[in-house]
C-alpha cells in the first residue's frame, strides 16, 4: 500500500489505524467481515450505523469486522489500471476474500458507487453470476426499503435495526460454510431470517404498460411480506461507548450519541419518519455515560446528540443540562442537529449556548399552514416565530430555514407565503438583533417509497426549477440569502427512488462509463446518465408520474411494518379534508400505523423510565401523568375484535383519530395543534406560548458583540492559535507582568513546557494539520490543564515546529504547550505517554518533556535538519548516485523552482542549502538547512540531484534523523 499513498491526495484516510479502530490478528478469527459506505471516507466515517455495527460485530472474538470506503478517484485510477484490488482499511484485505461484505444502501445517489465498490473489489457484480466462494454481499440501511434497482447486486439485504438481524445472518453463514452447500441454499437459509430480504427469490411479472403486476416469492423458504428487523428496546440494546477519531477532517467530526431511534410525527413526506418506528429513547443516565466514555477515550471536543429531531426527545432539557455540567471542565461544546421548529425551549437554548453556539437550522418545509397540513408537518406558523424569537433572544444572529417545493396541493400563495415566512422571521430576529439575518435554502419534494406521497407524482424539472427561482428571486430582492438545491440531483434522485429492477443494467453501464459519487455537487455527470437511460430505451420521465392507488408498487412486498392501508388512508386525507392533519402518537392516542403489535414492539420513551437518571430521582406528575394511551386502547380492540392482528391496528388508529379529530379540531388554523410537552424538572410549566402582542410591547434588545460572540469566553472548537497570535498572546502576558513587576514579582500567567516526540511508521501519511488534530485530541485526554490564549476566542496555547513533508518520518518533532499550573515534568509526561497515539513502535512517540525557560518556540529555533534517504525503492544503481554526488559536488550553483504556489514558484539554489552529503548503505544523507529566503523539500532535493520526476522521489523513505537549532534566546529577567 505505502507505494500507493505516495501517489494519492489525503493519503491518511487510507491507514486504517486511528485511534480507537480495531484491528485483529486474522489467524485467530473465523469469520472475516467487511462493512462499506459506498462513499468517501470523509463521508462514511459520519455514518452511525456503520460507527454501532463495527464495534458490536468486533466484540465477538471469531469476527473481524473492518472498514471499506471508495476511494478518491486518483486512487480508483491506480487500482483499476493496475490491476488491484479494492482492500479494508484495517488488514487490508481484498475484498474478493472476505466472507460477509456488507454494502450499506445509504441513498438512491449511492447506487453507481455501490456497483464501483464491487467492481473494484474485484466480485461478481451480478448476484446470479456469483460463485459459492466469492464473499456473501449484504445490503441495509435507510435504502433497504426501496432496493429495487440494486437489488440484482445483492444476495440479501436487511430491513431494519442492523444490531437486531445482522448476529443472526453470519450464524446462517456460518452454518451454511460448515456444510459446504451450494449458494443458492444459503439464499434460502437467509430469507428465513427475520428483515433479511433474498432478491434472487423472488419473481417480478409486469404488464403491457411496463407496470409492476406481481412481486411474488419464487421459493417457498421466501414470505411474501419481508417484515423489518427491530429492537423493542434501545436502552437495552447495543451501543459502543467509544468512536474511531479520524485523522483528516471529515464530515462530522465530533462524538455522536443517538439518543433515540424513530419519530412519530408522521410528516407525509419524510420516509425515515415511517421506516425507524416505533418511538424508541434512550434513558439520560444512560446518554450521560456514553457521552462520559466517549469523550474520555477520543478526546473530542464537540458531542452530538443524534436522532430524527433531537429537541422532541421528552427529556431534553434536564439531558443538556446535565451533559454539560458533566462536561464543563473539558469546555466540551454540545450540538443538536436535528430540531424541528417548536420542539425547542428556551432552556435548551440556554443550554447550547453555554459553552458554544452552533447554527440553528429549522426546516417549516411550506410556507403557508394549509400546505404544512397538507404535508401533516405539525408546525404552526406561531411556533415558527415563537422558535425564531428564542434563538434570537438566545444570542443567535441568524437562523437557516428550509423548504421544499412541488408539494400536493401546491399553489402560487404558498409560495408566496413561504416568501412572507421568510421575511416575517428576519423581522422577529430584528428585534433582538438589528443584525439578524435568515437564510433559506429550497429543495424539491422527492416522494419516497414508504411515504404516504408515493403515489404522488414528481414536479416536472423546468417547473421545479420555475418555482425555486420564484421564491429564491423574491427573496434576493429582499435582501435574503436564497439558494435552491440542484434540480439534476433531484430528478435523478426521484427518477431512480420509484424505479425497479429493470434500471439495474443502466446503473452498471454509468458507472462503467464513469460514473460514481453523484451526490458529489462537482461529480453529477447528468448528460452521461441521460445517454444510458436512452441507450437502454428507458423513458427517465415515467418513474415520476403519479401512481394508481391500486397499483402494485415495486416494494410492496417489503414492510417498515407501517400498512400500506395506513399509509394509502394518511394520503386520501388531503383529497377529502380541509385539515387533514394527523395527530402525533408519542404522547397521545395511537393513530393505527400498526408497527408496535407484534411481540413488545412499542414506543418508549425516557420519561416514563422507572429511573431515568439513575440516581432514584423523580420526575415532576406533569411530565409524566400523560399516559401513552395508544397501546391500551389498541390492545383492547385486539382482544376484542376478530380479523388480523394489522387490521385491528388500523381500525384502532383510525377509530382513534376519527374521535381525537372530532375532539380536539382546532378552532381556527393556525392555532397551536397539541399541548407541548409540559416542562421538565425544575420547570414547572410548558413554555410560554410566542405571544406577538407581548413581543411589540418588550423594548428591543440589542446584545453587545461579547455576549453575541462568546457569551462565556470560551470557544473550544476553535482552531489552534497560529504562531503570531500565539506570540501576541505572550506578547500581552509579557506586558502585563512588567505592569505587576512595578508592585511586585511578575506573575507567571502559564507554564511552558517543550515536547519532543517522533512521527514513525504509517503515521508519516499525515499532513501537519492532522499531526495538529491527533496532538490536540491527545492532550485533551490527558486531562493535563491547558492554558489557553486570551481575547474573544480562547484557544489552547500551543505552538508545533515547522510542517514536515507528508509521508516523512522524524526522530525529532517538538511541541511547545502552556500549563495553568505548573506541574513536574515527569507528571506531564506520565500522562501524556498512554494517550499519544502510538502502537507497537510505531506513530506519534512521546521521546521527552522539559520545562522551557525561553519564549522562543520550537519553530522560531529551527534552522534545518540532517536527512536520511533509503534509494532501495527508487531502483536507481548505487554508481549513478555517487556520480550524481560529483556532479554536484563541482558544481557553482544548482538552481530548481520550488513551487510555493502555482503562480509563483520561488527560486532555491541547492548549493546554498545541502550539505554534508554522504552516501552509505543504499541511504542518501544530507542536511537541509532553511534560510529566511526559503528552502527545498527532501523528495525535490532527490529530484534535482538524480534527475528523477517528484512522482518517484515521492516513494522513496525519507526520515529526518535530527532537527537543527539555531540557540534559544534566554528567558525575560
Ligand atoms: S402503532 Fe400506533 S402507537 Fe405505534 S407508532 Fe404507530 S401510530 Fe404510534
Amino acid at each position: 500500500m505505502d507505494d500507493l499513498l505516495a501517489r494519492v491526495e489525503r493519503p491518511s484516510r487510507y491507514l486504517g489505524n486511528e485511534l480507537n479502530s480495531v484491528k485483529k490478528d486474522l489467524a485467530e478469527v473465523s469469520l472475516e467481515v467487511g462493512l462499506c459506505y459506498p462513499d468517501r471516507y470523509e463521508i462514511g466515517m459520519s455514518n452511525t450505523g456503520l460507527h454501532i455495527l463495527y464495534y458490536l460485530l468486533n466484540e465477538d472474538p471469531e469476527v473481524a469486522c473492518e472498514r471499506v470506503f471508495l476511494p478518491g478517484r486518483d486512487l480508483e485510477a491506480i487500482l483499476k489500471e493496475e490491476g488491484r484490488p479494492l482492500v479494508t482499511l484495517e488488514n487490508k484485505r481484498p475484498l474478493s476474500e472476505l466472507d460477509v461484505l456488507g454494502i450499506q444502501i445509504p441513498h438512491e445517489l449511492s447506487y453507481a458507487n455501490i456497483v464501483k465498490t464491487l467492481r473494484l473489489g474485484q466480485i461478481t457484480l451480478w448476484t446470479k453470476d456469483r460463485r459459492d466462494e466469492e464473499p456473501l454481499v449484504l445490503g441495509g440501511g435507510p435504502g433497504a426499503f426501496g432496493p429495487e434497482v440494486v437489488a440484482p447486486f445483492y444476495d440479501a439485504i436487511l430491513l431494519g435495526d442492523g444490531e437486531e438481524g445482522f448476529g443472526e445472518i453470519l450464524q446462517v453463514y456460518r452454518a451454511w460454510r460448515a456444510e459446504g452447500l451450494p449458494r443458492a441454499e444459503l439464499h434460502r437459509r437467509l430469507a428465513g431470517v427475520t428483515g433479511c430480504y433474498v432478491p434472487s427469490l423472488y419473481q417480478v411479472s409486469y404488464d403491457e404498460e411496463g407496470r409492476i403486476e406481481a412481486v411474488a416469492p419464487s421459493d417457498p423458504a421466501a414470505p411474501e411480506m419481508v417484515l423489518k428487523a427491530v429492537i423493542e428496546d434501545l436502552e437495552t440494546a447495543y451501543y459502543p461507548d467509544t468512536a474511531i477519531v479520524p485523522y483528516s477532517e471529515t464530515v462530522h467530526n465530533r462524538l455522536g450519541i443517538e439518543v433515540m431511534r424513530g419519530c412519530t410525527v408522521g410528516c407525509r413526506f419524510c420516509q425515515a419518519g415511517i421506516i425507524y418506528r416505533p418511538l424508541r429513547e434512550r434513558s439520560p443516565k444512560r446518554i450521560l455515560d456514553l457521552a462520559k466514555c466517549g469523550l474520555s477515550s477520543t478526546g473530542y471536543e464537540e458531542v452530538s446528540l443524534l436522532s430524527l429531531d433531537t429537541g422532541d426527545y421528552t427529556l431534553i432539557d434536564p439531558l443538556t443540562k446535565e451533559l454539560l455540567d458533566q462536561t464543563a471542565e473539558q469546555r466540551v461544546s454540545l450540538s443538536l442537529p436535528s430540531l424541528r421548529a417548536g420542539s425547542l425551549t428556551d432552556d435548551v437554548i440556554q443550554e447550547i449556548r453555554r459553552v458554544r453556539r452552533t447554527s440553528f437550522t429549522i426546516a417549516p418545509e411550506a410556507g403557508t399552514q394549509r400546505l404544512r397540513d397538507v404535508i401533516n408537518k405539525n408546525i404552526s406558523d406561531e411556533e415558527i416565530f415563537e422558535t425564531v424569537d428564542r434563538v434570537a433572544r438566545g444570542g443567535w444572529t441568524s437562523i437557516k430555514l428550509y423548504f421544499m417545493v412541488g408539494f400536493p396541493t401546491e399553489t402560487t400563495e404558498d409560495l408566496d407565503g413561504l416568501v412572507q415566512l421568510v421575511l416575517r422571521c428576519r423581522e422577529i430576529g430584528r428585534r433582538h438583533n438589528q443584525r439578524f439575518n435568515c437564510t433559506a435554502s429550497i429543495g424539491t419534494l422527492v416522494p419516497k417509497p414508504q411515504t404516504p406521497f408515493q403515489w404522488d407524482p414528481q414536479l416536472e424539472w423546468r417547473e421545479s426549477l420555475r418555482r425555486m427561482r420564484y421564491v429564491t428571486n423574491q427573496l434576493r430582492d429582499k435582501g435574503v440569502g436564497a439558494k435552491y438545491h440542484d434540480a439534476d440531483h433531484s430528478w435523478l434522485e426521484g427518477v431512480l427512488t420509484r424505479a425497479d429492477r429493470r434500471l439495474a443494467p443502466v446503473i452498471a453501464d454509468v458507472e462503467a462509463a464513469g460514473g460514481g459519487f453523484e451526490s458529489w455537487q462537482d461529480e453529477l455527470d447528468i448528460e452521461l446518465w441521460k445517454r444510458v437511460l436512452a441507450e437502454h430505451e428507458v423513458d427517465p420521465e415515467w418513474y415520476l408520474r403519479q401512481r394508481d392507488y391500486d397499483e402494485v408498487l415495486p416494494w410492496d412486498h417489503l414492510s417498515a411494518r407501517v400498512t400500506k392501508k395506513y399509509l394509502l388512508n394518511d394520503r386520501k386525507k388531503i383529497d377529502r379534508m380541509a385539515s387533514p392533519t394527523t395527530f402525533d402518537c408519542r404522547d397521545d392516542l395511537c393513530a393505527g400505523c400498526a408497527v408496535c403489535f407484534d411481540d413488545d414492539i412499542r414506543n418508549r420513551l425516557a420519561k416514563y423510565h422507572p429511573d431515568p437518571f439513575g440516581d432514584g430521582r423523580k420526575l415532576p406528575m406533569a411530565l409524566v401523568s400523560r399516559v401513552a394511551m395508544g397501546h391500551g386502547v389498541a390492545r383492547q380492540l385486539e382482544a376484542a375484535a376478530g380479523g388480523s392482528v394489522r387490521d385491528q391496528a388500523a381500525k384502532a388508529g383510525a377509530d382513534a383519530m376519527a374521535a381525537k379529530l372530532r375532539r380536539r379540531r382546532p378552532p381556527k388554523p393556525g392555532k397551536r395543534r397539541w399541548a407541548v410537552t409540559p416542562g421538565a424538572p425544575g420547570t414547572p410549566g410548558p413554555a410560554d406560548a410566542f405571544d406577538p402582542e407581548r413581543l411589540a410591547q418588550e423594548p428591543e434588545q440589542v446584545l453587545s458583540l461579547s455576549e453575541i460572540v462568546n457569551p462565556d469566553g470560551i470557544d473550544p472548537h476553535a482552531e489552534l492559535p497560529t504562531e503570531a497570535e500565539l506570540a501576541a498572546d505572550l506578547a500581552a502576558e509579557d506586558e502585563a507582568a512588567e505592569d505587576e513587576g512595578a508592585k511586585g514579582p511578575p506573575p507567571r500567567v502559564a507554564y511552558h513546557y517543550r515536547i519532543v516526540y517522533q512521527k514513525r511508521g504509517d503515521l508519516r501519511w499525515l499532513g501537519h494539520r492532522e499531526v495538529m488534530r491527533a496532538i490536540y485530541r491527545a492532550l485533551i485526554r490527558s486531562g493535563l490543564p491547558l492554558a489557553y490564549t486570551m481575547g474573544f476566542h480562547p484557544k489552547p496555547k500551543l505552538a508545533f515546529g515547522p510542517p514536515l513533508p507528508t509521508g516523512s518520518e522524524s526522530l525529532e518533532e517538538e511541541l511547545d504547550i502552556w500549563l495553568d499550573r505548573e506541574l513536574p515534568v515527569e507528571e506531564v509526561a506520565a500522562r501524556l505517554r498512554p494517550v499519544f497515539p502510538a502502537r507497537d513502535g510505531e506513530g506519534l512517540l512521546l521521546q521527552s518533556v522539559e520545562p522551557r525557560l525561553t519564549r522562543t518556540s520550537a519553530s522560531a529555533e529551527r534552522m534545518g535538519g540532517r536527512w536520511s534517504v533509503g534509494l532501495r525503492s527508487l531502483g536507481v544503481a548505487e554508481a549513478a548516485v555517487a556520480e550524481a554526488l560529483e556532479r554536484f559536488a563541482v558544481a557553482d550553483e544548482h538552481v530548481i523552482e520550488v513551487p510555493r504556489s502555482k503562480k509563483d514558484p520561488r527560486v532555491v539554489d541547492l548549493k546554498q542549502v545541502v550539505s554534508e552529503l554522504r552516501l552509505e548503505g543504499g541511504c542518501l544523507d544530507f542536511t537541509i538547512s532553511v534560510p529566511e529566503r526559503g528552502s527545498a523539500k527532501p523528495y525535490q532535493v532527490l529530484s534535482a540531484l538524480l534527475g528523477l520526476e517528484e512522482r518517484q522521489t515521492k516513494q522513496a523513505r525519507y526520515m529526518m534523523v535530527a532537527a537543527l537549532r539555531r540557540a534559544p534566546a534566554e528567558a525575560p529577567a
